[in-house]
């Protein structure tokens, strides 16, 4: 059984209590693994080390850091078949997801960020002939860095790449619900010969480490990715004590479709926004609104395409959709078909559990779903499942859908199909999303501001505004008299 352990000052260690955590393998609904279940003084050695490294190495220069975290980077796509199968394995999503998406995009986070350094500059203002003020951005300390089980390793190194990049030190908790990605990328940081301490991950559950790390007086900034209701609970523990936190959090994603579409197209990118990862992405277009004129002609479309999707085994090439993450979220996601139907809504396909043969007959599978019938405002319609769950409404006019797309909580992404150019700019500058796609989905260029408006998260993450918040700006006024 693969007993993973803690990387704390340069070394894997195990949980100083001893203890461990059961790892399932979502696919099989089996134990497949041990997980330290480390707890506050774990949390506070990681500080400790992570406190000792960062004089030297926030002092070194920025091509030296830079050519570290290349080196982790170059090691990534070494052992890319290696992570990509632990990925899978670990989360249930399909083999070929992983190798096409997740371990790319953590080496690409790596890679991105050990070269945006090298560019990274600050602000000089000439005031009135008056005065010179220049902005410096220094390392802010050790940052807390906590992350999801959805999207494992891609995430986990989108906090970590910036916040080492930019001079910090790092005590970082991935989820224990996928933690073993993680785990393989510490051995990877040891290899690439990271110094001891710069990087430190504790595992073990949200309330006990990560509790632990948002509270701890030494960790002044966080970063988290995670629920609505995580991020209000690191909100209230860490505003008192004044941390800088960058919060990206849930989405109820808005997928607006207008009858001049591309449909094609709209119906392509419609199934990879609703179906991708198990519809376990934060950005997922859960709702799908349809211009009336369209919407029999795309929905009989979309149903074929649902109803193609191979629900399987993810480590076999085809499974279009594999085990989502968890029992309980399992059960959360089949509560929420429960819901549909007692809301009025038709489930035209999916929303049960699958039942594979063979090694996967205990595996949490549940085949895509597609609801129409529901309100706009219904629990469904403004509630965050994380599924392959999607409801498709019917819309008439601009303003309408304008007006259904802004009634959630959320304000992460949202997609929008049309031909029309002035449609899509006005569009998309009334919806209330941090993202918007226009006749696309998930085309991703890192150097842009990623985040969410509303409860969807606080801060921005990506490109220039991560390396901004992984650093504390000072302003220096020298007069010209
Ligand atoms: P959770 O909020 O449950 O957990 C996220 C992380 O926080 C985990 O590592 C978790 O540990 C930890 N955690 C839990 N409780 C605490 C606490 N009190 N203090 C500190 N850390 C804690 O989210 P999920 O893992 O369930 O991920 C799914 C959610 O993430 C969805 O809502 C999704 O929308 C959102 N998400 C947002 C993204 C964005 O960029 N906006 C991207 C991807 C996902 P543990 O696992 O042990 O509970």
């Amino acid at each position: 059984m693969d007993k993973i352990q803690n990387y704390i000052d340069g070394q894997l260690t195990d949980p100083l209590s001893g203890h461990y955590l059961e790892n399932y393998n979502p696919a099989e609904g089996v134990v497949y693994g041990l997980i330290p279940d480390s707890d506050e003084k774990d949390v506070q050695r990681a500080v400790k080390a992570a406190t000792k490294a960062f004089p030297v190495w926030s002092a070194m220069s920025v091509a030296e850091r830079s050519d570290v975290l290349l080196k982790v980077a170059d090691l990534i796509d070494r052992d890319s078949d290696l992570l990509a199968l632990a990925e899978s394995v670990d989360n249930g999503k399909p083999l070929s997801l992983a190798k096409s998406v997740d371990i790319p995009r953590a080496s690409s986070n790596m890679r991105f960020f050990a070269t945006a350094i090298l560019h990274f500059s600050s602000e000089s203002h000439l005031t009135d002939n008056k005065a010179i003020n220049y902005t410096t951005r220094t390392p802010v300390g050790v940052a807390g860095c906590i992350s999801p089980w959805n999207l494992p390793l891609y995430l986990f190194t989108w906090k970590i790449a910036p916040a080492l990049a930019a001079g910090n030190t790092v005590v970082a908790k991935p989820s224990e619900v996928t933690p073993m990605t993680a785990y393989l990328f510490s051995k990877i940081c040891i290899e690439a010969g990271l110094p001891s301490g710069v990087l430190n991950i504790v595992h073990g559950l949200g309330p006990k480490v990560g509790q632990a790390i948002v509270e701890h007086p030494d960790i002044p900034l966080i970063s988290f990715t995670g629920g609505t209701a995580t991020g209000k609970s690191i909100a209230a523990t860490a505003a008192p004590m004044f941390k800088k936190l960058s919060l990206e959090l849930g989405g109820k994603n808005p997928n607006i479709i207008f009858g001049d579409c591309d449909l094609k197209n709209t119906v392509d990118e419609s199934i990879r926004a609703s179906f991708s990862n198990q519809g376990q992405i934060c950005l997922c277009g859960s709702r799908i609104f349809v211009q009336r004129s369209i919407y029999d002609q795309f929905l009989k479309l979309f149903l074929e395409r649902v109803k193609a999707l191979k629900v399987g085994d993810p480590l076999e090439a085809g499974s279009d959709i594999g085990a989502v993450v968890s029992q309980a979220h399992m059960d959360k996601v089949l509560a929420y078909i429960e819901l549909a139907k007692k809301e009025g809504g038709e489930i035209l396909c999916g929303g049960a559990q699958v039942k594979l043969p063979g090694r996967c007959e205990n595996g949490y599978f549940i085949a895509p779903a597609v609801i129409t019938g529901l309100d706009y405002n219904c629990r469904v319609n403004q509630e965050e499942i994380f599924g392959p769950v999607v409801s498709v409404m019917p819309f008439d006019s601009e303003e309408e859908v304008i007006g259904y797309a802004n009634s959630t909580a959320y304000g992460l992404s949202a997609t929008i199909f049309t031909e029309n150019l002035k449609r899509a700019h006005r569009v998309s500058h009334q919806l209330k999303s941090g993202i918007v796609w226009v006749n696309c989905w998930l085309l991703r260029d890192l150097r842009t501001p990623f985040g969410g408006m509303k409860q969807s998260g606080v801060g921005r993450e990506g490109g220039e505004e991560a390396l901004r918040f992984f650093t504390e700006a000072k302003n220096i006024c020298i007069s010209l008299k």
